[in-house]
């Protein structure tokens, strides 16, 4: 197990030589007994990150790009690399830097389609990054004169989905309409070497069929720009395991694709993907404190400006268990809870419910499971609850146990 103060490591810079101490504790059981925290301990399980990551590179038949916003710890960064991840989505400068800092080899795509020009320069010029997306001419024209000569670059055309169905919906922000994703296309055909389309279902989308409709979307763009495409990327929303979800099969998902990609007619580009929350959910969880319970309210010390942002407005469910090692063992009966965040923000409230022993109460900790996707990565120091740790621990999460992502058949 290995301990470490948790600042994100795009805040903390790139040079990411915080502390970490080694302890010989590997399961969060026996975190818990040793170190009893009142701080939130976040843990990250490479072991599973790496298992995950392995299994997706199989399934996928293209390249997976790790879409890095979800969880840019390096520990969590080195773990997919260990799986067989060597391609990278990278969303802004900062990321850009990690990922070449960590991996001098990675393949580093930049996937934000509105770009500050310094960001595109640097991740050109210095740390080598030769794909670039865009959803605009004036997008395209700056990319292009901010890279030189662009030998070598690749240029990947984000489309615009109609609003779909997936928990996170994406389709209001990015995305170039039908007619004018054509005209882009046909604008950076002369500059690419490689020329791409991407788009992406929206977050945790459950309905294999978003990825059908939406290959059907660049099939149509493909037709009318009538130029050869070299990069058909899917983009990420692929599933996780939450409780209460009817997780689809994973093979249904990449069937989908793998039909559109068959009916594209262009047998000779190649597939990409930007899994980020099935690749990271499984690998990440939080320990957290009771300090108070009320009713069905447990009181606990991390909340919705911590790592559990998307039990709050979004109202996430998350597997969970009690720790509680001294005294007498938790009730088998369970009940439902709601949390309350540590902050003194009444929206600082997580609805659940959490299922959890009927006699939880104040000093028992509480495991929250899969997060490892959007969690320790979104918290704040409002109100100065920022005290939380890092630990890598070598047990498997009771997550972990399910199919972490929805299998290929
Ligand atoms: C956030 C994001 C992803 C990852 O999405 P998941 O739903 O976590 O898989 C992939 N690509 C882009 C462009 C994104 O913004």
């Amino acid at each position: 197990m290995r301990v470490r103060s948790a600042v994100s490591p795009l805040r903390r810079g790139v040079a990411t030589t915080a502390p970490v101490i080694r302890q010989a504790l590997p399961t969060v059981d026996a975190l818990v007994a040793d170190l009893r925290p009142e701080d939130p301990v976040h843990c990250i399980r490479p072991a599973t990150l790496a298992a995950t990551a392995r299994d997706f590179v199989a399934a996928f038949p293209g390249d997976v790009l790790y879409a890095v916003k979800c969880n840019p710890d390096p520990a969590v960064l080195r773990a997919l690399w260990d799986g067989g991840v060597r391609h990278f989505d990278c969303a802004s400068p900062a990321e850009v830097a990690l990922v070449r800092t960590m991996f001098g080899d990675a393949h580093i795509h930049f996937m934000h389609p509105v770009k500050a020009r310094g960001a595109i320069r640097e991740a050109w010029g210095r740390h080598g990054v030769r794909d670039f997306v865009l959803d605009s001419e004036a997008e395209l024209a700056k990319i292009l004169a901010e890279t030189g000569d662009h030998a070598g670059i690749g240029l990947i055309v984000r489309l615009a989905l109609p609003k779909g169905e997936a928990v996170l919906d994406l389709s209001g922000k990015f995305g170039a309409e039908a007619e004018e994703a054509v005209a882009l296309l046909r604008a950076a055909r002369p500059h690419a070497v490689r020329l791409g389309v991407a788009f992406h279902v929206g977050s945790q989308c459950l309905d294999p069929l978003a990825w059908r409709r939406a290959m059907d979307v660049v099939r149509g763009v493909i037709r009318s720009a009538g130029v050869a495409i070299d990069i058909v990327d899917v983009g990420g929303g692929f599933p996780v395991a939450y409780p209460d979800v009817e997780l689809p099969d994973f093979g249904a998902i990449l069937a989908e694709i793998e039909d559109g990609f068959d009916r594209l007619g262009q047998p000779d580009a190649r597939l990409w993907a930007e899994p980020g929350r099935a690749l990271v959910a499984a690998g990440g969880s939080v320990v957290v404190q009771v300090q108070a319970r009320r009713g069905d309210a447990l009181y606990i010390n991390d909340g919705v400006y911590g790592s559990l942002a998307d039990a709050g407005a979004l109202a996430f469910r998350y597997p969970v268990r009690c720790l509680r090692p001294e005294g007498e063992a938790p009730d088998d009966v369970l009940r439902g809870f709601t949390f309350f965040g540590p902050t003194c923000d009444s929206a600082d409230a997580m609805r659940g419910p959490f299922h959890l022993p009927a006699d939880i109460g104040e000093g028992d900790w509480i495991e929250i499971f899969q997060l490892g996707a959007y969690g320790a990565c979104l918290r704040t120091g409002f109100n100065g609850f920022d005290r939380a740790r890092i630990v890598e621990v070598s047990d498997s999460s009771q997550a972990a146990d399910e199919p972490v992502f929805a299998q290929a058949a």
